[in-house]
This record gives structure tokens, sequence and C-alpha cells, in this order.
């Protein structure tokens, strides 16, 4: 794996949302200008929301988080001064199991950008089918600027705090932005320590000696591999020799690179943030890996030509998969895109207007709710393995996630095409839905 700028976990959004109410305006991030992600998914709920007819009553309840709570998180630096900083937990809903979703250090962390981050994971959750909700935490600070011990301690801080919060019943913390496997070993020892159970099932995304799954790692770029071949199939094209073009290549990017290139599709470029390479005959994945390993970027890889992120956006392929950040397919180049499919690895890197583009264009577009759940779904598999205490080996967790994730695609394609809807609003409709039933299910208790 090339080294990742960032850490984030299945549910990681790079999204800027505004400080007050539930109405989003401008982002804060400048790339990000005139369209904001937060605002683009709650649109998308809306349209699922009306297509389905939902419940009035129901509508309410999923517009509205169960709980958000504000801490402040106290800690003694290392040269004996106090600082405290603020951290949030929000919970979105919790009708189909305990809430799911990572925690974020970040300077950027907002209140409503946790917000946004949470409900997306409610949809994500659903639209796998698997027994979670949605929920999303972060600590306002600056990682870099913290040394080990610090972040240790805002790290044991802030889940003592949230100690009646999370638990592997209510609410499992994972690893987002700035948060890796050695944070959750602390948050899961600082619970452990505290109820006096060493309960593994608190966090997921642990390190493999504390409990952590096998295939975890890989499980969100397999996702894509395993959704992408489905797409393939549909559509009636060769998996052999399809061309794929790949933006990003940390964590979820390199993984579904090297995955396709071993079901023999070919990879004919990948980027980062320093450039793209391109390749007609196909770049070697692993030598890639390597390379961005030995020089942290990809800028300067000898074994293809050097082009822009945007031309690779527009190479004739068969398959572009956006697994980078938000908001690189907008309006201004969706219409060069020639790829037939879109395997959305990255989470909303699509705008809505974009969208409208590429859907009268016939692109097939894998939704990112479905396309990069395969990282939630072993984190699923992980928080079982925990509660039974045995373990499965790695073909277990392939074969498992592979069977999951054939059996998504075709309940959101068979949606897609009974309501003759795109694959992301079937997607939408899909996890709305099935969290909707719940409600009526359980109803309302007053
Ligand atoms: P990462 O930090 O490991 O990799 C990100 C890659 O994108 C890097 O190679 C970086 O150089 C590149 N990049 C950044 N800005 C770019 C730009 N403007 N153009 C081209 N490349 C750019 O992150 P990751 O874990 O691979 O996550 C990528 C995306 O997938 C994010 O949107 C994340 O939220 C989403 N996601 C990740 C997981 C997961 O399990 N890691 C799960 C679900 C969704």
């Amino acid at each position: 794996m090339p080294p990742a700028i960032t850490m984030s976990d299945e549910s990681s959004v790079e999204v800027a949302v505004p400080k007050a109410g539930a109405v989003v305006g401008a982002a804060t991030d400048p790339h990000l200008a005139d369209e904001n992600p937060f605002e683009e998914m709650m649109a998308r709920f809306d349209a699922a929301a009306e297509l389905l007819d939902l419940d009035p009553g129901i509508y309410q309840v999923l517009r509205h988080p169960e709980r958000q709570i504000i801490i402040s998180v106290p800690i003694q630096r290392d040269d004996g001064a106090v600082e405290v900083f603020t951290g949030y937990r929000v919970v979105h809903n919790t009708a189909r199991g305990p809430g799911k979703g990572g925690i974020r250090f970040d300077l950027m962390v907002t209140l409503d950008e946790v917000k946004a981050l949470a409900a997306w994971m409610t949809w994500k959750c659903a639209v796998v089918n698997i027994p979670f909700g949605g929920a999303k935490g972060g600590v306002v600070c600056d990682p870099p600027n913290l040394s080990d011990t610090e972040l240790e301690r805002v790290t044991r801080r802030y889940t003592a705090t949230l100690i009646n919060t999370i638990g592997p019943e209510s609410d499992i913390p994972a690893p987002d932005v700035n948060t890796n496997e050695r944070v959750m070993a602390w948050i899961m020892d600082t619970y452990a320590m505290h109820k006096r159970s060493a309960s593994q099932g608190v966090v997921t995304g642990k390190p493999i000696e504390l409990g952590g799954s096998l295939g975890r790692r890989e499980a969100t770029g397999r996702g894509c591999m395993i959704v992408t071949r489905e797409a393939l199939k549909h559509l009636g094209l060769p998996l052999r020799g399809s061309k794929v073009a790949v933006q990003g290549f940390g964590n979820v990017g390199s993984i579904a690179a090297k995955l396709m290139e071993q079901e023999g599709m070919t990879v004919v470029a990948v980027s980062d943030a320093s450039g793209a390479i391109y390749n007609p005959h196909g770049v070697y994945i692993d030598d890639a890996i390597q390379y961005c390993r030995d020089h942290r970027f990809l800028r300067g890889y000898p074994m293809g030509e050097e082009i822009s992120n945007q031309e690779l956006m527009a190479l004739d392929v068969d398959v572009l998969v956006p697994a980078a950040v938000e908001n690189t397919i907008t309006r201004r180049n969706a219409g060069d895109i020639k790829a037939k499919i879109i395997c959305e690895g990255a989470n909303g890197p699509t705008t809505a207007k974009a969208d409208r583009i590429l859907n009268d264009k016939g692109v097939f577009i894998i939704p990112d709710i479905l396309a990069n759940a395969g990282g939630v779904t072993v984190s699923y598999f992980e928080w079982v393995q925990n509660r039974s205490g045995y373990f499965w080996d790695e073909e277990t967790v392939v074969e498992r996630l592979g069977a999951n994730l054939v059996k998504a695609f075709g309940d959101v394609l068979d949606v897609a095409q009974r309501h003759s809807v795109s694959m992301r609003t079937a997607a939408y409709m899909l996890s709305v839905e099935r969290v909707a039933a719940v409600h009526r299910i359980r109803g309302m208790y007053a």
C-alpha cells in the first residue's frame, strides 16, 4: 500500500458543511464552492422519499438525528499546559441496529458536518442490509501538532466522556480521517477499563491482534471490484480486457486497481493528488504501489505517460473509478467523460448537476453508498467475529463480502428497473424504505 495521506474508514466523506441550521449553504472548501455534498445528499434523500411517498412522520424522524452530543475534551499537553478541545458524536438513526460510523480528528470538524456524515452511514448500512444504523464523531484538533501521547490523551478522554453512548450494542466507532488502528486500540482499552469488560466489539478497524478482521484493509477496494464486475455483466460487457481509469491511489483506489488487474481488466491510468499516469498497455499496479511507497506520490513514475487528473477523467475507457475526494465529477467535466460505467469508490465524487449530465449520456453509475460499502460490510463482519469470539479466515471474509455485495447490487438494480430510475435513486429508495419499514414495525414510542 502507498502511504495514506489520511486514514479513513467505511464512512469517510470529505464534506464541508456550514456552522448552523439544517439548511446548508456554501461549502468552506474552495473546490466545493458551489456544490455542497451534504445538501446534495439530503436532496437525494428527499427525492427518494417523494418517490416512495414516504409517510410525513417517518420523513421527519429521518431528517433529525436521534442524538447530538457536544463535549469538551480537556487534556494536559506535554509541556504541562491544559488545552480544551471540542468533540462531537452524532447518532443519526438506530432503528435497524447500533449506530455505526467513524471518528475523525480534524480542525475542520463541525457539528453539522458530523450530522451529515452520520445520516450518510444510515443509508449505506441499509443499502447493503447490515444491521447497523448511522453515526459519526469528531474532535476539532490538528493531529500533526499533537504528540503521540497527547493524541492518546485526547482519544481516551473523548472515549471516557462518551462511555455511556458508545458500546457494542449502541454505537460503534471506527477509523476515519486522521484516526487509525492505534486510535481504535486506545478506545477499546479505555472502554474495557471503565466497563470492566473486554468488549472487542465496541470499535471496528482494530489491529488484528486485538480482534480486527482479516480482509478489512482491502474491503472497500474489493467491493469496488465486485460491483464493477456485476455492472459489466449486467451491461453485457466483457470483464477481461475492459479498460479502467482509477482516480486516487490510496487505500481504496490502489486496492481496487490491483484487484481489477487481477480480474484481467486493463488499468490504463491511475492518479493521485500529484498527477496521473497513462499507459495504454496497462499500468503494472504492484510496481506503481511500490513507487508510491518509495516516493510518496505517483509523480515521476516512469512506466507511463504523465497526464493530468482532468485528462484521466476524459479517457476513452470502459470503467472510471473516482476514488479520491468528493466533487471531482462536476458539470464542468461530466460532458467529457467517455466511460460506460462509473464506480464511485469515493464518497460524493459526483455532483447532482454532473449526475444529470451523465444520466442523459446513459452512463451507468454505481453510487457511492453501494460502491464503497465493502468497508462497512467487513466492519460488520469484524463486530460479528468479536461477539462470537470465533475468527474467520480471510477466504471466508472475502467470500461473504462477495455474496453480500452481489446481493446488494442485484437489489438496487431490481429497484432501478422496476421504477425506471438511476442506480443512485434506486439505492436511496431501497435504503430509505428499509429504514422506514423498521420504523413502521417498531411504532412510535411516546
Ligand atoms: P486515502 O487518503 O488513502 O487516498 C486518497 C487518494 O486520493 C490519495 O492517493 C490522494 O493522493 C488522492 N487524491 C487526493 N486528492 C486528489 C485529487 N484532487 N485528484 C486525484 N487524486 C487525489 O483515502 P482512501 O481511504 O483511499 O479514501 C478515498 C475515498 O474513498 C474517500 O472519499 C473516502 O471517504 C472514501 N472511502 C474510503 C473507505 C475506506 O475504507 N478507506 C471507505 C468508504 C469510502
